[in-house]
């Protein structure tokens, strides 16, 4: 259980101020337990891996999902077979969750103006039916594939029609997929994968209109100043800090009207000024427990 006193005091910014920024890392969807196979998206644990896909512990080397991150020693028709099975299942089928319900119940004030920053590709926050027009994912999204040369700046493609396709061509005893399955791109047909920053061949303009939106967000929250503004950061680690972590910092280090509720199981610490001015609070534990206990806070 979090302390009580830290818990109304968050619950107090909450409820005060005039917007919200959601800022989410791998934490969060590890959270996110599925009630059928009673796990979270969480790519580190071998426990989840197995449970998801058992098969691919007998015919890949791999211990869990983070594994697939950068793997080059498979074959594309296993690559795609994984991929395939991964992405239905995660990205389109995991459905709704406590964690994001209530993190969701938080923010559903109408007179907040919010905005979600994530740095998953897993569309958990579109999965949990959040407002996608107050959404930037910033590393990319697996609903969307691209080609990997790229032969064009365009050359980004709904990944929904190719999963279809290939996945019910899926071995579930080898997980492969038949060559012809594999995704060629439309335009040049060369090889292609997922819209995510995985090298310089990201296509990050498909997320330009997110991008926009939430310096738009920004620009209204902390440069115009329009009253409190609360991060509520949630499972974001040292992975990629530049993208969230860092940022979130030297909002509440910089803006008197920031205040920052960071969740982190690992690396709760905020920033020592900030901390000692009261402006920011972090929280260990399960960030499940610590959201819940927000909501049931701020909605006293
Ligand atoms: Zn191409």
């Amino acid at each position: 259980m979090a302390d009580s006193t830290d818990l109304s005091l968050a619950a107090n910014w909450i409820r005060s101020s005039s917007s919200i920024l959601i800022a989410a890392g791998a934490g969060l969807s590890a959270s996110a337990i599925n009630p059928h196979y009673n796990v979270g998206l969480d790519y580190t644990s071998v426990a989840a891996f197995r449970k998801l896909y058992p098969r691919m512990t007998q015919v890949s080397s791999m211990r869990c999902m983070y594994d697939a991150i950068g793997k080059h020693d498979w074959s594309p028709e296993l690559m795609w077979g994984y991929l395939f099975t991964h992405v239905n299942k995660c990205r389109y089928n995991w459905g709704p969750t406590d964690v994001y319900q209530d993190l969701k119940a938080i923010i559903s004030n109408q007179s907040i103006d919010s905005f979600v920053v994530t740095t998953n590709a897993d569309g958990m926050f579109e999965q949990n039916k959040f407002d996608m027009s107050r959404f930037l994912s910033t590393q990319g999204d697996y609903s969307l594939l691209q080609c990997l040369k790229p032969c064009s700046r365009e050359s980004v493609y709904d990944a929904r029609p190719f999963i279809d396709h290939g996945l019910p061509h899926v071995d579930q005893q080898t997980m492969e997929v038949p060559s012809e399955f594999v995704p060629r791109c439309p335009r040049c047909h060369g090889p292609m994968f997922f819209c995510v920053r995985g090298g310089d061949w990201f296509i990050e303009s498909a997320f330009a209109v997110g991008r926009k939106r939430y310096h738009d967000f920004i620009h209204r929250a902390i440069d115009q100043k329009q009253g409190l503004c609360t991060i509520i950061e949630i499972g974001v680690g040292f992975n990629t800090p530049s993208v969230l972590r860092w940022p979130m910092d030297e909002l509440v280090s910089r803006f008197p009207h920031v205040r920052l509720i960071r969740v982190n199981m690992h690396a709760p610490d905020v920033p020592i000024h900030a901390r000692k001015e009261k402006r920011a609070i972090g929280f260990d534990g399960n960030a499940a427990d610590i959201v819940r206990q927000l909501k049931e806070f701020s909605l006293r």
